[in-house]
């Protein structure tokens, strides 16, 4: 018995080597073999073409030397005075010292200059700055290594054109970047002066055309040489970048690259060296480590698993009981992963799972005493902060969230992320509904406090929905559509705060719901919806310049409904578009049977999240033939709040058009007039509950001629809205505001009504 166990287990391990330990050994060695060929190609491919580069950058520098030099000779080699001085009997040699040595040695930096007669005689020669006094016996050394370029110079020896020649008879390379003058004649190219290399250039002394052609004969010549030193090593290593540069006559050192200097006869002068850059290699040397780290993790999770899988099969195959602890251990991995299912891996709070088992376990015991609460959290502004600050700054800011929640629940809470930016709070055994509500009151405020998200202080905040439970009274999905109702309430009602469910809000959801499908039909019949017109005064009340168009819907159960009543609803149903456009092309009618007026037409800030929203207002202008001049735009200043791209862009493509954009109910909102200096604006009006407080509160006198004051120094126009009393319009007409709305003129009239109603108030003028 015992020997057949033994048996059955050695032919299980071979059949497990074969079939799986060996295939997997092998592919994961071989997947290690595969990358670490890939990096490595990659890193020496990198390396070669970065070390052509600096050959390159290299051979370049060397030809800028001897072009420079070639270049600087030119303005003292074609120069008829200096060509005039030499034939005289006796040269003045401190005229030629002021004008040509001294020149090129201090302003060119050349390091020998020596003039040579018609016979290549050296008879002056300027070293370092110093005019030497026997020129014959010390130019020998820079004359002999001159001397393929004196003779080609002299048209005594021909020499392949290089980049450098102009020489007389042969034509200049292509590329040669010396552009001298066409007079100039000379050779350049590189040598060797005393076991150093050196630039060195040989050009003809001729007149430069001032005063006749060049005497006969052999000219003089001006040979040059600069020295390829240190301040040329200084400048390859900071403008061509080349690390440790220097040349030499000698060979390169251990580990430098080099390139090799070559004379114009195909001398080997000597080379080029620098420590080169290896960008491979140091992407190499980065890369490996992690490589290998990465690598050796997988092999060694492979070999673990390997062994583990092994160890299974042969338990398998030993026995029927180790076979059942093997499967305990795999229900137990099993219920791990499904732990790690019921969290939120951004921030480690329950997922939306888990919060809905907990409610359901919660409502399936009835365990919990006292009072419980299920908080819908939603963020205020988020979406801005992904926009500016991108996914990972957003995903900072969810982390912070995360955490100031978690820091005000106690043990027995459970902190849930449903997903994006909304949030769930399952709040147990409380004593109240006030204990709940503090509870949602400071995670409100500590939600409005500021963030540090990368470095930028960000402002946020939340709207919180809270629907309360006893015990186990309550179904989920109920608690938890009640929640989001609630936190829909707490949005409209000015979000940054909380709102327990109640049951008149379920009511009015239906009744929005009912409204948005009324809507929907009235939009497509004639009749239902239509626009009245309320007349805008000038700044004395006496005169119409205006009407504002504002819409009415004649229900056929509910009656007469302001707009209060739908526009919001239109709003979140994607049917405001619709309904602009048709009090657009009523307000175009109207603008048209009344040129001398101008028309105000309210656009919902919803609309300019939309980036064909000033296309589609300035198709219907186009297609009833109406003057955009005469049309004001009013929006809100929560649109410039948002200070989003696409808003500008739409309020400046509208003005382009010619409409006049005035803001509407200024002073509610977080109006500042900072928005106003950085968006197009034409005119504000002030909001009607400021011109309502006149009289009964202090500030409200102040505050509006603080605005008129403001908005007349920034260039806008000022309007006061919900004008009612005589005192009121008195105060504005002092305050100085252009313009007047309100029912102390008049409400709203349909069209029918307007001729008369503009007709009665011209007469009381
Ligand atoms: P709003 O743009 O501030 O419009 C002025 C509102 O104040 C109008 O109410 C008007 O009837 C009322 N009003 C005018 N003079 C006085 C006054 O002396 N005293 C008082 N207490 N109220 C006065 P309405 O027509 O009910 O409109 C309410 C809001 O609905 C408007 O506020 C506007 O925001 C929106 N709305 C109206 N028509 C449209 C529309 O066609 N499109 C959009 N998007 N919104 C509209
Ligand atoms: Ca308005
Ligand atoms: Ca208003």
């Amino acid at each position: 018995m015992r020997s057949i166990r033994e048996h059955t287990g050695a032919q299980a391990r071979r059949r497990f080597i074969a079939a799986v330990a060996a295939p997997v050994a092998m592919l994961a060695l071989g997947l290690t073999a595969t990358v670490f060929y890939a990096l490595n190609t990659a890193a020496n491919q990198a390396d070669r073409v970065s070390l052509l580069r600096q050959g390159q950058a290299a051979r370049l520098a060397v030809d800028d030397v001897v072009d420079e030099l070639a270049q600087s000779q030119n303005g003292v080699a074609v120069w008829s005075p200096l060509l005039r001085e030499l034939y005289k009997p006796r040269p003045n040699w401190d005229w030629v010292d002021v004008n040509a040595g001294t020149w090129l040695n201090f302003v060119f930096a050349h390091d020998v200059d020596v003039i040579l007669s018609p016979r290549d005689t050296a008879v002056y020669m300027m070293r370092d700055g110093v005019r030497v006094a026997a020129p014959p016996q010390d130019s020998i050394v820079y004359t002999r290594a001159a001397l393929s370029l004196i003779d080609a110079v002299r048209e005594r020896r021909r020499l392949t054109p290089g980049r450098h020649d102009r020489l007389p008879g042969q034509p200049i390379a292509d590329d040669a970047s010396v552009r001298t003058s066409p007079v100039s004649v000379h050779a350049t190219g590189i040598a060797r002066i005393g076991n150093r290399p050196a630039a060195v250039s040989v050009m003809r002394i001729v007149p430069d055309g001032s005063d006749g052609p060049a005497p006969k004969g052999p000219a003089p010549l001006l040979l040059s040489v600069r020295y390829l030193d240190r301040s040329f090593a200084q400048r390859l290593a900071s403008v061509r970048l080349l690390a440790g540069a220097r040349a030499t006559t000698g060979a390169p050192r251990e580990g430098e690259a080099s390139v090799p200097l070559t004379s114009n006869i195909g001398k080997r002068i000597g080379t080029l060296a620098w420590q080169p850059d290896r960008p491979g290699e140091a992407v190499w040397k980065a890369m490996v480590p992690t490589a290998g780290a990465v690598l050796a993790g997988l092999l060694a999770t492979v070999a673990a698993l390997l062994v583990g899988v092994g160890r299974l099969m042969r338990r398998d195959a030993a026995s029927l009981d180790q076979l059942k602890v093997a499967h305990l251990e795999l229900q137990a991995k099993e219920a791990q992963a499904h732990r790690l299912a019921y969290h939120d891996t951004l921030t480690g709070l329950a997922n939306r799972a888990r919060l809905v088992t907990t409610l359901d376990d919660m409502l399936g015991t009835g365990a919990a005493a006292g009072v419980n609460a299920v908080l819908l959290i939603d963020l205020d502004r988020f979406k801005q902060v992904n926009d500016t600050l991108g996914h990972l700054g957003g995903d900072h800011l969810i982390r912070q969230v995360a955490i100031r929640l978690d820091a005000l629940v106690m043990p027995g809470d459970l902190v849930a992320r449903l997903g994006g930016d909304e949030f769930a709070v399952l709040l147990t055994a409380r004593a109240d509904e006030a204990a709940i509500g503090a509870l949602a009151s400071a995670m409100v405020s500590a939600l409005r406090e500021p963030f540090v998200v990368l470095g930028a202080n960000v402002h946020i905040g939340a709207s919180i929905g809270i629907t309360c439970f006893r015990d186990a009274q309550g179904e989920r999905t109920e608690l938890l559509r009640t929640a989001d109702i609630a936190m829909y309430r707490a949005k409209a009602d000015g979000r940054n705060r909380y709102r327990f469910f109640a049951a008149d809000m379920d009511e009015s959801v239906k009744l929005r719901r009912e409204i948005e499908d009324d809507l929907r039909v009235a939009i497509t019949r004639e009749g239902e919806l239509c626009v009245h017109y309320q007349p805008q005064m000038d700044g004395t009340g006496t005169r119409v310049i205006g009407v504002e168009a504002l819409l009415r819907w004649q229900h056929p159960r509910r009656g007469w409904l302001a707009p209060a009543a739908f526009v919001s609803v239109a709003e979140e149903s994607g049917l405001i578009g619709a309904l602009t456009r048709r009090v657009l092309r009523d307000a175009c009618g109207v603008a048209m049977t009344w040129p001398g007026l101008s028309v105000a037409v309210n656009i919902s800030p919803v609309q300019f999240r939309s980036r064909t929203l000033a296309a589609e207002l300035i198709a219907i202008i186009r297609e009833t033939g109406a003057r955009a001049q005469q049309i004001e735009l009013e929006v809100t200043e929560s649109v410039l709040l948002d200070n989003d791209e696409v808003v500008r862009a739409t309020l400046t493509a509208l003005r382009r058009a010619g409409f006049r954009i005035a803001l509407d109910d200024f002073g509610t909102g977080y109006s500042s007039l900072s928005y106003l200096s950085k968006f197009e604006v034409d005119k504000i009006k002030i909001d009607r509950s400021f011109i309502r407080r006149l009289g009964e509160a202090d500030d409200a006198a102040a505050i509006i001629h603080a605005v008129v004051r403001l908005g007349h120094a920034m260039g806008l126009l000022v309007t006061a809205e919900g004008v009612e009393t005589g005192m009121q319009r008195t105060f504005l007409e002092h305050a100085g505001c252009n313009e007047l709305q309100g029912f102390l003129f008049s409400e709203a009239v349909p069209v029918a009504g307007l001729g008369r109603l503009l007709g009665r108030l011209e007469k009381a003028a």
